[in-house]
């Protein structure tokens, strides 16, 4: 995550600039350039930060292009739309693969707004890269596509969300005893009557069987509820 730095080229609306920054600290990036942006500082931008002024603050402002990505061992240009003639198309997902091969300092280079990126800046990058998008409007929002960008790069670091608190399941013998639990149950209040030819136990054990993991606590919960129907029915 270190290695990647996002270059913003000539953005004109400081609220994009602020977007973009919290769309880097949701998915773990810090390094923003910005190229000659064309108004900045600005309140808009941290409006937009919201959390991640942090970002905007350390992000370091270049003359030209070329400056903000000289150290780089690869520019990547992201462009909303196929050039007759370009350096070597990716899309997002495979950019981001080729990225983390190099191992070494890499930067995604974003266009101005309204125009895009320029062929020249284009050309100063090696690859092309497009998010793919409707045939019909294949332009985002500026911020928008730096999210997207960003979020690639998360889940190919390995990004997992994280596990919900996980319970103890129950076991066959836990539910085997909630089965039984509920034929007392039924048989106690005549809800069920043997030999009446109703499949009762065959109904429940279809319905519990498609839970696909059931937790002791769950059937503990049950079968409390069904102790305490049968303690009052026997005046207990
Ligand atoms: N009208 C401009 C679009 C500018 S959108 C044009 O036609 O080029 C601002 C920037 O967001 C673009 O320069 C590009 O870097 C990025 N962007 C927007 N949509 C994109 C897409 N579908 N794929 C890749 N980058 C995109």
């Amino acid at each position: 995550m270190e290695r990647i730095r996002i270059v913003l080229c000539r953005p004109s609306h400081p609220g994009n600039i602020g977007a973009a920054a919290r769309a880097m600290k949701a998915m773990g990036l810090d390094d923003l350039r910005l190229v000659a942006p064309e108004r900045f500082p600005a309140p808009e931008a941290e409006w937009m930060a919201t959390s991640a002024v942090d970002v905007l603050q350390r992000a370091r402002i270049h003359s030209s292009l070329h400056d903000a990505i000289k150290d780089c061992v690869a520019a990547f240009a992201l462009s909303a739309r196929p050039r007759e003639w370009s350096p070597q198309v990716l899309d997002v997902r495979a950019a981001v693969v080729r990225a983390r091969e190099l191992a070494n300092d890499v930067a995604f280079v974003f266009g101005n707004e309204t125009a895009g990126l320029t062929n020249e800046e284009m050309f100063a990058c090696q690859f092309l890269v497009h998010i793919p998008t409707s045939s019909e409007f294949s332009s985002l929002n500026l911020a928008q596509a730096v999210q997207v960008l960003a979020y690639e790069i998360f889940v190919a670091a390995g990004a997992a969300v994280p596990p919900g608190k996980t319970e103890k399941l129950a076991t066959v013998e836990d539910i085997e005893g909630l089965y039984a639990h509920l034929e007392e149950a039924a048989l106690d209040s005549e809800f069920f009557v043997p030999g009446s030819g109703s499949r009762l136990r065959e109904r429940w054990r279809r319905l519990f069987s498609r839970v696909p993991a059931l937790e002791r606590e769950e059937v503990n919960i049950l079968r409390g509820l069904l102790r305490a129907l049968l303690a009052k029915r026997r005046g207990q």
